[in-house]
Parts: C-alpha cells; structure tokens; sequence
C-alpha cells in the first residue's frame, strides 16, 4: 500500500461492477494489491497514487457541482466518524443491503446481513481514513459481534438517517450547496429496528465495507503520531518527503491537499530528500501536521486549508505573495510557493490539477 508507483489498475468486468467499470475498480485485484492483509482498500491510499490520477472523474466540475474532486481525507473521515459515533450507535439493526458486491467485496450477498442483523453498533473507531465500528452481541449475549470496517473511498459520505426521518451526512468537504442523492450511489444500508438507517453514499463507488478489516498496515494516525515517532518515520531513505506523508503505512490520513498544505505551512519543499531533512524541519513539519489536521477537522475538510484557494493557475502565496509554482511530486499534482519552499527543489513539469 503506499506510494508505491509499481502495480496498475485492471478493469473489472463481472455484472454489477461493469456498469461503471471506470469508477469501480477490479474485483480481481491480486491480493497483495488489494490493500495489505486485507485492509478495506481504496484507490486513494491503498493503491498507487500514479493510478488514481488515471481514474475518470464523473463529472470534474472543480468548485461545486455534485462531484469536485476533493477526496475525503482524515479530517472529513473524522466527520464522518463523529457522525456514526453521535447517531448511529446502540440501535439494533434490523436489516443490511450488501447486494453491491464490488463494495461489499470478499463477502458475498447477504454474509454481512447474516453477521450484522440483530446486533447493534457499539463504538466508532478511525486511524487515518480507515473506519470501524465495534457491534454488540445478539439478544442477551456479551460475545461481541465482528468489527464492521467502513472506507470512504474516494468520494463517499456516510448517510445517517434518524427514526423521525431527520438526515444528517458527514465525511465530505462541508459545502454551502447541498448535495444531490441518487438512491443508486447507496452502495450499502444498516437498516435500524427503529426505522433509522445508516447508508454509505459514494458516487465513484470506490468505497468500501469490510467485517474485521485489518488495519495493521497502517501506521500511526496522523492526528495521534507523536513526535519521536514521526522522527523515525518520516526521516528515513531518500523518496520525496511529500511521497513519504502520502505513505499510509507510515502516516495515516494525509491526502494530496493536506500534504500540499502541512508542507507549505512549514516552508518545506515538496521534493526535498526525507533523507536531507534536518531535525528541526522534521519538528516544524510535524507541528504544521497536528495543526492542520485540527484546522481541518474544525473547519470542515482539507480544502479549508490556507494554501489550497492558492493551488491554481496564476495563485499567489497567502503569506509571502511568490507565484504558486505546480510540479508532480511522488505522482501527484503539487503546487508550492516559489520563494519558500525553493531550495533543493527538484519536480517533473505537470498540467495544473487538484
Ligand atoms: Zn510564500
């Protein structure tokens, strides 16, 4: 999982996913492809980042519209989470719609409906954009039930609806404009005894449900890394240090924008040699990390970041008014202020892109 450029992307073909072949992805990826032991893959961090930027988008209206091309992140992982958390748990649940077996996959139609039916949802757990709930025993039983693990994928939203039919949504950027829902992006459905239900809306269908995902793979959440072992993670080889907090298996959470941002706060090259960073750079990264991720969280989303209006065309730099310059850095579309984050900068040409 990672950064890695190497592997590449098949297209799937059985019934269902072929409907939107573009969008969903293989259902025959190889296992080791598949998101390390099992992990509840998606194609913005499980798979590699040259990949993802070949994946169509629907409909790339790039401010509004139903699809912009912001990918959900910690910080809206973390809503979405929050959402679960507040209104999702201790209802018994009394039906699952996991017929998307692209979604749903290893697990055929119905195996999480068995798993899940009569058992409730008992905590809500995240470490980078991976979610899991904890679910109850059945009836009077204290045996807990399996985790059921939750990954947004690249454009998906949890869906909470109350029994009073109130709806709530969390794990997209927050947005002024509210967002269409097409019974056809509910990929999958708790259905709650008291009439509520918790749906995984996702437009790309690149999200994913999984009993006991195993998120050892991942390394620390980025909200929770403390400094020592960012240190040791994040200053070891030569890869770029924005590939290198791209790497789920090193730091957990970081997207594209949130990488763009945390490294323009602390003034650091996109480029630079994790190898060549200093000690001091490495803190002062870490430091502009846990605080963009607070912002984020607080704001509603990476994109509420102080740098990412800057990340066009002609942009100019929030802080010190340098152009925005634009490169690929570890396959992804980066943008960087052309006077503080210069030095040791070395970046292939790329089209402009989020
Ligand atoms: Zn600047």
């Amino acid at each position: 999982m990672g950064v890695d450029p190497g592997s590449g992307r098949t297209k799937n073909t059985s019934s269902r996913e072929g409907r939107s072949g573009s969008e969903g992805g293989d259902a025959r990826l190889r296992p080791g492809q598949e998101a390390a032991g099992g992990l509840i893959g998606c194609r913005c961090c499980c798979v590699t980042v040259t990949t993802l930027e070949h994946i169509p988008v629907l409909s790339p209206t790039r401010r509004g519209g139903w699809y912009n091309g912001w990918v959900p992140e910690l910080p809206e992982v973390e809503t979405a989470r929050r959402l679960i958390a507040e209104a999702a748990l201790h209802h018994r649940i009394a039906g699952v719609d996991d017929s998307d077996t692209f979604v749903c996959r290893p697990h055929a139609p119905g195996e999480l409906r068995d798993a899940l039916v009569g058992r409730t949802l008992t905590a809500a757990h995240r470490r980078g954009k991976a979610m899991w709930c904890e679910t109850s025993g059945i009836g009077r039983s204290t045996r807990p039930g399996p985790d059921l693990g939750i990954h947004l994928g690249m454009s998906g939203r949890i869906v909470v609806v109350s029994r009073s039919g109130r709806s709530a949504e969390g794990g997209e950027p927050s947005r002024r404009d509210p967002q269409p829902h097409k019974a056809e992006w509910d990929r999958f459905a708790l259905e709650f005894a008291d009439g509520g239900r918790l749906v995984l809306v996702d437009v790309r269908r690149l999200g994913r449900i999984r009993l006991n995902p195993d998120i050892d793979a991942l390394g620390p959440d980025a909200a929770e890394v403390t400094l020592s072992e960012f240190r040791s993670l994040i200053t070891k080889g030569s890869i770029a240090v924005k590939a290198r907090m791209l790497d789920q298996s090193k730091i957990a959470g970081v997207g594209n924008l949130l990488a763009d941002e945390v490294l323009w706060q602390a003034k650091l090259p996109p480029a630079a040699s994790v190898g060549s960073l200093r000690t001091q750079d490495a803190d002062r990264l870490y430091h502009a990390l846990r605080s963009a991720v607070r912002s984020a969280i607080a704001q509603g989303g990476a994109h509420t970041g102080d740098v990412i209006s800057a990340r066009h065309p002609g942009g100019r730099c929030p802080r010190c008014g340098a152009a925005m310059r634009h490169g690929t850095v570890g396959g992804r579309s980066t943008w960087w202020c052309s006077r503080e984050q210069a030095s040791r900068l070395v970046v292939s040409p790329g089209a402009a892109g989020s």
